[in-house]
């Protein structure tokens, strides 16, 4: 299955120019297609083997992941965590990523509270996505 070409129409606009995915998400680090970059403080790319037997997509970074720099270590992380014990999977052999790859929130005092991404951030961002999909799909073939 192809799985990168379900991901939607932004990827046909143009194709990834990168052979791993430190490459991809160092590319990515200079992102501006749309304009969540300005608020966050840094991007959230993927993480996990290429070869992996499962990729888990999330919506987008939490407040504790945009500090990190690492997908899935706040709350949702943990109880992802629990789930992937449950099902007696091991982390390590998942791709985890999210489908918008930079916090979006709105201010609250000192809180960032999570705001959801819209269908044209995450139209945009499914570029980055297809090519995460993509790196994997070729990897495992
Ligand atoms: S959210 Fe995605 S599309 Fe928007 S600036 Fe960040 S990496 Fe680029």
């Amino acid at each position: 299955m192809n799985i990168a070409a379900n991901v939607g129409p932004a990827l046909a606009l143009e194709v990834a120019d990168a052979d791993s995915i430190a490459e991809l998400r160092r590319q990515a680090e200079g992102c501006t297609r749309c304009d969540l970059y300005r608020n966050a403080t840094q991007i959230v790319f993927g993480e996990g083997p290429v070869k992996a037997e499962i990729v888990l997509v999330g919506e987008q970074p939490g407040d504790q992941e945009d500090l990190t720099g690492r997908p899935f270590v706040g709350p949702a992380g943990r109880l992802l965590d629990r789930c992937l014990e449950e099902a007696d999977l091991d982390r390590q052999r998942c791709y985890v990523t999210n489908a918008v790859k930079h916090f979006k929130f709105t201010p609250r005092g000192k809180r960032r509270l999570h705001a959801k991404p819209n269908a044209g951030e995450i139209r945009r961002c499914a570029w980055w996505l297809g090519a995460e999909l993509t790196s994997c799909s070729r990897s495992s073939s």
